[in-house]
């Protein structure tokens, strides 16, 4: 059901000069779904955000939230919060004074607005670190400090812009479970950009999948993976084939292919060992078919480039793609 505070972009566009960046895209953003805006540099996230916060013009369309137009806002006014790629925090404020400089440019007194900056720095777990500087915190910390700061204005809708990306692997699937749960015990709207789709996959409601300025796709992880539309969505989701067949072109699942000695044809190319499954490709005709074998299976019979094989999948697997 629809409210109020869903945000919808409507028509809305960014042109620089000659470069159309954002190309009429119409959305409704969920009140209290956790978002991701995924597709491949350049194809327009951080302008699309940039414009919901109000950091950056829009050229045509409008942005609605609590049933009012936004765009003409500063980003103040908007009920918005953009967390930055860099976190950009002040180096000479203490993570308290960080957190609490918003207020101080609103005018708001000094025991209030530390009373609401410690409330969100116990809300990212960083009470203990108040009096430290930027510099004297981890990338992770850095991070949570960033957080509090977008949070503590009260945000509908808090935006970010690759907020993982400067965080070793490891720490991204630690820190990416801790967003989640924040999202979740706040209850408002996360739009997290990201180039990419496991990122996405693990933590959207939604997936809103972007390619070259426009929405290609946008749905639940599981459609969206299970039912790409395109074959760019096929192909930029992973794990999946396009195979042109009688005409028309389909998407089948990595998962979904079998080596078996009664399919179709083909000889290995490459092997690659990946744990849980060993992926396979191999050649078919002029196709180039990926298959993700169960470890076990592979092992029970093992392949190695230059080998003859059969491919085989069921029909109904095959999935067909627009355009
Ligand atoms: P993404 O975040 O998906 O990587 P961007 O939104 O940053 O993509 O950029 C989308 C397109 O707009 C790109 O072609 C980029 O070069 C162009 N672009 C972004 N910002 C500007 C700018 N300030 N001036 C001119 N072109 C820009
Ligand atoms: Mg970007």
């Amino acid at each position: 059901m629809r409210t109020k505070d869903d945000l919808e972009l409507v028509h809305l566009t960014k042109r620089y000069g000659d470069t159309v960046a954002v190309r009429d895209i119409n959305h409704v953003f969920t009140h209290g779904s956790y978002v991701c805006l995924l597709g491949p540099s350049g194809c327009g996230k951080s302008t699309t955000l940039r414009m919901i916060a109000g950091h950056e013009e829009i050229s045509d369309g409008s942005i609605l939230l609590r049933g009012q137009d936004v765009a003409p806002l500063p980003p103040a006014r908007r009920g918005t919060a953009m967390m930055f790629q860099s976190y950009a925090l002040f180096p000479h404020l203490s993570v308290r004074d960080n957190v609490a400089f918003s207020m101080k440019m609103k005018g708001v007194d000094k025991p209030t607005r530390y009373r609401a900056a410690d409330e969100m720095l116990e809300l990212v777990d960083m009470s203990h670190l108040a009096q430290r500087l930027p510099a004297q915190l981890s990338g992770g910390q850095q991070q949570r400090v960033a957080l509090a700061r977008a949070l503590v204005t009260k945000p509908q809708v808090l935006l970010l812009d690759e907020p993982l990306s400067a965080l070793d692997p490891f720490l991204r699937i630690r820190v990416r479970a801790e967003l989640k749960k924040l999202q979740r015990e706040l209850g408002i709207t996360f739009i997290h950009v990201t180039h990419g789709q496991d990122e996405a996959l693990a933590l959207a409601d939604e997936i809103v999948v972007m390619n070259d300025a426009v929405i290609e796709q946008a749905g639940h992880p599981r459609e969206v993976f299970t039912a790409p539309r395109t074959e760019f969505v096929a192909r930029f989701m992973g794990g999946h084939n396009v195979l042109q067949l009688g005409g028309e072109r389909f998407a089948l699942r990595a998962d979904d292919v079998r080596l078996d000695g009664a399919g179709q044809a083909a000889v290995v190319r490459t092997v690659e060992y990946q744990g849980h499954h060993v992926a396979v490709t191999a050649a078919m005709g002029d196709e180039e078919v990926l298959a993700f074998v169960p470890e076990a299976t592979f092992f029970a019979a093992p392949r190695a480039p230059g080998d003859s094989v059969g491919l085989a999948w069921d029909e109904a697997r095959l999935h067909r793609l627009q355009g």
